[in-house]
């Protein structure tokens, strides 16, 4: 692969800064997302861009599932989708009506290598390895400990110092491990996938199963919380094993690859913009609160962006403040864990359209449709924690 490199040396030994139009930080999800489709856009052609990155991507650091109707801008990238959902509690099982949504997943080394290739192959685009160690919001400069750039723009999904919660802020942690299993048999129908499988001891909090099988004998299993603490390996593990055998009936099989990974679950503030910096990413609150998914969101962030730099704007516009107070809403539930998440979650799918579910999730409901939510909800315990959420958001309104 080809790329245009940048090897730059501090401004204090006498070479010049490099100037650019914009300046990436970050070259994952969101950086590469942003970077692609900036690439691609002849409109940019004569925009000089540079992506810095502390370093290349080794392998396979994650896999990414989402849900969609259309093909995707990175269709060619799927490498399983299924178009049966379920979610499963010791109640019953449902199967999802999708209404023609499908659940994709996307191999991050697939992502990477591709991102990778696009860039390599624009002229506009440069590549810089380096640990971002500044960022200068005021005068555009950024400092790596190999150099110093300037731009008049810059898009970061690094976030050097993260933003200082509030009390009435919750920061909850969705964590797993997964272990993608080979077995002698066959024993998976790989066009069927447990989104969310409860089935599992909710001694820890809030904890579910996805079963994502890839043929009929490998899958995907991964055992995710949402809880304020990880566990440590040996209760992930062990949480897999006994679901194995209890839920799945499997004794024998390999484990080929583990994921781990936590993501935040929070309603805290991120900031959208300081001066030329536009947050992107989990870094830009992209991260949906109440559930973890990203990937989605982040796509539709870059594709917002890129509009924007064609109107010479830098900024997207923000989620309706009403999706920020659902989440809380739910955050506190899970919080508090007066009522079961599992119960929760449940019960909102066995309530409502699953396709209405995945919208609202999505932030793409209509205030109709979240009335109509709202109503499946138990009250109860929702009621209460939505007035506490209200007193909060006047609060600070105020
Ligand atoms: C294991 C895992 C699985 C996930 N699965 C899903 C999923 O199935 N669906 C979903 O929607 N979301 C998922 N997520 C959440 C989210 O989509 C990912 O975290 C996503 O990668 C976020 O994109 P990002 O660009 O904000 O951050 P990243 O992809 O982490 O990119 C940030 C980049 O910045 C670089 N960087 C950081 N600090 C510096 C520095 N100081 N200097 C230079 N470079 C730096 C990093 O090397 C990295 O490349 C998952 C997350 C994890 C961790």
């Amino acid at each position: 692969m080809l790329f245009n490199f940048v090897v730059s040396l501090p401004s204090t030994s006498g070479n010049p800064i490099q100037q650019f139009d914009h300046i990436i930080l970050g070259a994952g999800c969101a950086g590469l997302s942003l970077a692609v489709r900036m690439a691609a856009e002849p409109r940019l052609a004569q925009q000089k861009i540079l992506v810095i990155d502390k370093a290349p991507k080794a392998g396979n650091d994650r896999t990414w599932c989402f849900w969609e109707k259309q093909p995707g801008y990175f269709e060619h990238l799927v490498h399983h989708s299924w178009q049966q959902l379920w979610v499963k509690h010791p109640q019953g099982a449902l199967p999802l009506q999708l209404d023609g949504y499908a659940y994709k997943m996307i191999r991050s080394i697939d992502f990477y290598k591709h991102g990778m290739q696009q860039l390599a192959a624009a002229p506009n685009v440069q590549l810089h390895y380096g640990n971002v160690q500044s960022v200068d919001a005021t005068n555009g400069v950024i400092t790596t400990d190999g150099g110093t750039f300037k731009a008049t723009h810059i898009f970061s999904s690094v976030l050097l110092q993260e933003p200082v919660m509030q009390p009435d802020e919750f920061y909850l942690l969705q964590h797993f491990r997964g272990w993608f299993i080979e077995t002698e048999e066959d024993v998976f129908d790989e066009a069927a996938a447990d989104l969310m499988n409860f089935r599992v001891s909710q001694e820890h909090g809030c904890a579910f199963m996805y079963v994502l099988p890839l043929s009929k004998r490998k899958a995907l299993v991964e055992y995710t919380l949402f809880t304020e603490e990880v566990l440590t390996d040996v209760q992930y593990d062990a949480g897999l094993q006994q679901f194995m055998q209890a839920e799945l009936k499997l004794h024998i099989f390999h484990i080929s690859e583990v994921e781990n990974g936590i993501i935040p679950m929070t309603n805290l503030r991120f900031p959208a913009q300081e001066g030329c910096v536009t947050y992107i990413g989990t870094a830009g609150g992209r991260t949906k609160a109440s559930t973890g998914y990203t990937f989605q969101h982040i796509q539709q962030h870059s594709e917002q962006l890129v509009k924007a730099l064609l109107n010479n704007q830098t900024t997207a516009l923000s989620m309706p403040q009403r999706f920020h107070f659902y989440d809380s809403v739910l955050l506190q539930i899970l919080h508090e864990r007066k009522l079961p998440g599992a119960d929760v979650f449940f019960q909102l799918f066995q309530r409502n359209p699953a396709a209405r579910v995945l919208r609202f999730l999505d932030n793409q409901t209509s205030l109709w449709q979240e009335l109509r939510l709202m109503n499946t909800t138990p009250w109860k315990h929702f009621v209460p924690a939505a007035l506490q959420q209200l007193r909060h958001l006047r609060r600070k309104v105020g």
